[in-house]
């Protein structure tokens, strides 16, 4: 018997399984993989505040970041450039292997290539039942953390509802030709209702990637393309690998002796993908909670519910600002695109908000906002009869 089954050795997971077992409870974390870190499709470009915050060790960065090159759909160009460091593209995999190092290092144990197949919750415990190959394994604890990632159908049959709007990524590692920068592309025909990207890891590989609801890999194999003929990159052989992005979160993440936690339960910015910090800060919330039920053994749907409280009085604006921006953005076409690009550098508008101090790479409700809050982009949205009133909820 442990105190805690976490399903799942991705950050999220494996960040829950370091704090808790560090206050000296009984962890294990089953994951299906062989390997932590093994396949994934990720990036792995994080914000200095999750750097600093989580304490990333040094070794799985691969290089820091200051500045973007934005790019319309017509090739108009925004460069945002700050003196100081704004993000870091990690070593994906190091990363997972990292956290689960640090998880191991307390106690916590690993069950690797562990498919977890299905969770019954009881009065007293939570039964958990994993294939292993042949074999089949039971576990038993006081409560589970269920951090799958996007689209597992672990929490289908716990009551706590689905994640309503999804994306499918794709991305493939390339060699590029003198690319030193970030740059992100827009355009309804080239990602439809997001946005692609070229990275450059370490020089001179690069991931090159766009999100998309529909053949994200043939979008993809026409933007590597587009960029070998522009000779940014040597070649679009590259095989592109798939991912799921939840956009929006889990209705409920927690129930009797149950939590979910990062993409599982949707903790993502809808802005843009990104998920490992929104996990990891979730991830420390939900330990707390978890400590908190443990201690005065009352493990309840309701002493858990504080989990859902306080990840929501810290992310539940961001998600529902950032949702509602995502949603807009899907609307325009690639002329408006192009305008609001126009605006937003005859008005020295990129200048403004590099002054500002809610630019952030994390946080983008109150870019969003200032945006269109702004006078000559509101002119703009009324001429060219684009509603953009914000309400609804996330
Ligand atoms: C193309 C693409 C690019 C991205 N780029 C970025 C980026 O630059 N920055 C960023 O912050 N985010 C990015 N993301 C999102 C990021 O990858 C996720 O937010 C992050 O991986 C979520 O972490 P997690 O721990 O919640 O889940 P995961 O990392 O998905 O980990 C879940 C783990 O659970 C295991 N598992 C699943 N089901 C079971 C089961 N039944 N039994 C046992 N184990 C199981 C899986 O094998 C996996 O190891 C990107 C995503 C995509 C698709």
């Amino acid at each position: 018997m442990y105190d805690v089954v976490v399903i799942g050795g991705g950050p999220a997971g494996s960040y829950v399984a370091y704090r808790l077992a560090g206050m000296g409870y009984g962890v294990v974390v089953l994951e299906r993989k062989g390997r932590v870190g093994e396949q994934i499709c990720c990036t792995g470009i994080i914000g200095q505040e999750c750097v600093s915050s989580f304490a990333i060790d040094a070794s799985v960065i691969l290089r820091q970041v200051n500045s973007a090159s934005l790019f319309s759909p017509s090739g108009r160009l925004l460069k945002l450039k700050r003196k100081e460091t704004q993000a870091c593209i990690v070593d994906r995999a190091a990363l997972d292997v990292a956290i689960a190092g640090l998880a191991r290092g307390k106690g916590a144990e690993y069950v690797l290539n562990s498919q977890v197949n299905s969770i019954e919750v009881r009065d007293d415990k939570v039964r958990v039942e994993a294939s292993r190959w042949e074999e089949r394994l039971n576990f038993e604890a006081r409560a589970v953390v269920i951090a799958t990632g996007f689209g597992s159908s672990l929490v289908d049959g716990l009551g706590l509802g689905r994640v309503s709007d999804f994306v499918t990524g794709a991305q493939a590692e390339v060699e590029t030709s003198g690319v030193d920068e970030v740059e992100v592309y827009f355009g309804q025909e080239l990602a439809p209702g997001f946005f692609a990207w070229l990275v450059p890891t370490s020089l001179p590989m690069a991931r090159v990637g766009l999100l998309s609801r529909r053949n994200p890999g043939s979008y993809l194999r026409r933007l590597m393309s587009s960029l070998l003929a522009q000779g940014k990159i040597v070649s679009a052989e590259a095989e592109p690998s798939y991912g799921g992005i939840p956009l929006k979160p889990l209705p409920r993440t927690y129930g009797d002796r149950v939590v979910v936690v990062g993409d599982a339960a949707g903790q993502v910015k809808p802005t843009t993908g990104g998920g490992i910090y929104y996990g990891l800060l979730c991830a420390d919330i939900a330990a707390n909670s978890l400590q908190q039920g443990l201690e005065i053994n009352d493990l309840s749907a309701k002493s858990l519910a504080t989990y859902q409280r306080e990840w929501r009085r810290k992310l539940g604006r961001e998600l529902r600002i950032g949702y509602w921006a995502r949603k807009f953005y899907e609307r325009l076409n690639d002329k408006q695109i192009d305008r609001i690009f126009d605006i937003i550098e005859s008005n020295g508008i990129v200048e403004t908000l590099l002054e500002a101090d809610d630019l952030s790479f994390d946080w983008h409700s109150g870019v969003v906002l200032r945006l269109l809050g702004h006078r000559a982009i509101s002119k703009a949205m009324g001429a060219m009869k684009i509603p953009f009133r914000l309400g609804g909820r996330a």
